[in-house]
């Protein structure tokens, strides 16, 4: 099966992360969005699915690597079976990170885990009663119970903007002092954990697997966070290779990839030539 070519990384970067991830495999990261890069995109999401080539290819190329982990922002479990990753010859060591990173699955347990939410997050909705209170903002605001963040609505408060504006200093504060930070949205300021998305995801799994190589592959504006942290690993000394899988309408990313391929087709080739090249 020597018939996919790796393609050559257009940047020096991307060079000396393929050549480190080849040179010493074992302790490489391969880590990869699913929906655009394991799986083509389509009208409804729900029908998503690996592309045929996805499942072999990973199949082969994961026994020679230190670990392969798939991270979405979908829940991890639907991943797994949008995937068809459970139970697969190969993919014994496969890690689904899911909801950017706050549920995992587990190939060797099969099951999914989610660490406790964040402790700021109930010592923010003990204290928040009182933050209100003393805002003059509290009539008419709604809190939302997330479970893992707490949104502040306004919309229901008798001049919304105004509570809005009123709340988000103080808001902003309660939040620091817990841990939290305050994500704006419209008419609505949710309290939640620093780095829910795939670059800490991709860069707490680097840093646990103590990988000395990372491929990523991603193909939406999601995945800049995930291109940010191999930068950054870079900078710190572990080589990377930032794969875009190519689509016209991200541009941004593909101008920051080392390797741009032709949608999960392309990724499922670039999956092949690598298990091409560690098996020969
Ligand atoms: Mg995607």
């Amino acid at each position: 099966m020597g018939s996919h070519p790796l393609p050559e990384p257009v940047t020096s970067a991307g060079r000396d992360g393929l050549a480190a991830l080849l040179a010493r495999p074992a302790g490489a990261i391969v880590a990869l969005d699913f929906d655009g890069t394991l799986a083509e995109i389509v009208p409804d999401p729900e029908q998503a699915r690996a592309h045929p080539g996805t499942v072999p290819a990973l199949a082969r190329l994961a026994p020679h690597l230190g670990s392969v982990a798939v991270i979405t922002g979908r829940p991890a479990g639907v991943a797994v079976r949008y995937g068809g990753f459970a139970g697969v010859k190969g993919l014994e060591h496969l890690v689904v990170l899911g909801h950017y990173g706050a549920e995992r699955w587990d190939a060797v347990s099969g099951t999914v885990t989610a660490p406790a939410p964040h402790p700021g997050v109930a010592a923010v909705q003990a204290e928040l009663p009182g933050v209100l209170d003393e805002s003059g903002a509290w009539q008419g605001t709604w809190v939302e119970d997330k479970g893992r963040a707490i949104g502040v609505h306004t919309r229901r408060a008798a001049d919304p903007q105004a509570a809005y504006d009123a709340l988000r200093v103080p808001l902003t504060e309660l939040a620091a002092r817990h841990g939290l930070i305050v994500e704006p949205g419209r008419l609505v300021l949710e309290l939640r954990p620093p780095g829910m998305d795939k670059g800490v995801a991709l860069a707490d799994y680097v840093r646990e697997s103590g990988a000395s190589a990372v491929l990523y592959a991603g193909d939406d504006l999601g995945d800049l966070a995930a291109f940010a942290a191999v930068e950054k690993l870079r900078a710190e000394g572990v080589p990377g290779v930032l794969v875009c899988s190519g689509s016209q309408e991200v541009a941004v990313l593909a101008e920051r990839a080392d390797v741009v391929v032709d949608g999960p087709t392309g990724v499922v080739g670039l999956l092949e030539g690598l298990a091409d090249r560690l098996s020969s």
